[in-house]
């Protein structure tokens, strides 16, 4: 049964750009689909529709069957990690996450629990009363993950979160977020341009370009069958 339900959804921004094209997609509970392609090929721009911050031209996005179309971003179930992930400076890190819930109005105590209990999960347990500025950067998107996955939301959606990490820490920090991802079960949009991070965590990758979908599969066959010369030339440097 599927948790999300992107179907025929256009995004037409003024000036005549199509941003996104009739794309649908279904994903799974518990699915993590890497949306992966070329620079503007319109997988932020979808993502940012997924979480509210953009409203389509047309077409419908569901979660568990209920319309979430134009439902402003804080009424979705949805958690979002942008690129520059905008951490408040000013406050600690457990301030940080527990800011959304005061929002929520939930009771201290508990909040204390699961802030305490999401920081664990990320790795970063015993780092509430440090400040943000006196993160690496690598800590710095472990708390922007974290600040999300404290409001449990039903579905995370993450864009190139590692886009300005380098290399090696991108490869761990993807392998972390994978395995925190299994563990909570949560459903996952994952945006990057990167073939080798979609190729290594994805159970589905779609390839968009032109804000349409080239190939959607699993990532053995795009690996063994890719059907666009984005993949395939980088697998060819790979061997
Ligand atoms: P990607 O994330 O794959 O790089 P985007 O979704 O950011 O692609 O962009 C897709 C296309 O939409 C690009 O041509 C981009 O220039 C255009 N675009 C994105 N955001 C806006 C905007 N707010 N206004 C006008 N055009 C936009
Ligand atoms: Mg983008």
């Amino acid at each position: 049964m599927s948790v999300l339900t992107i179907k025929d959804v256009t995004k037409l921004f003024p000036g005549g750009t199509k941003a996104v094209d009739s794309f649908s997609l279904e994903v799974a509970d518990g699915e993590l689909v890497c949306l992966l392609g070329p620079s503007g090929s319109g997988k932020s721009t979808l993502l940012r529709m997924v979480g509210g911050f953009e409203t389509p031209t047309s077409g419908l996005i569901a979660i568990d069957g209920e319309d979430i179309t134009r439902t402003p971003p804080e009424k979705r179930p949805t958690g979002m990690v942008f690129q520059s992930h905008a951490l408040w400076t000013h406050m600690d890190v457990a301030k940080n996450l527990a800011f959304g819930l005061k929002l929520r109005r939930l009771p201290a105590d508990e909040i204390k629990r699961r802030v305490e209990a999401v920081l664990e999960l990320v790795g970063l347990g015993g780092y509430g009363s440090r400040r943000v500025t006196q993160l690496s950067g690598g800590q710095q998107q472990r708390v922007a993950l974290a600040r999300s996955l404290v409001l449990e939301p039903k579905i995370l959606l993450l864009d190139e979160p590692f886009a300005s990490l380098d290399q090696h820490l991108r490869e761990r920090l993807r392998e972390e977020v994978r395995d925190i991802q299994q563990r909570v079960g949560i459903t996952t949009l994952f945006v990057t341009h990167g073939q080798d991070e979609a190729l290594s965590m994805a159970d589905r990758i779609v390839v968009m370009r032109d804000g349409r979908t080239e190939q959607i599969d699993r990532p053995d066959v795009v690996y063994r069958n890719p059907q666009t010369p984005f993949v395939a030339g980088f697998i060819g440097t790979m061997n």
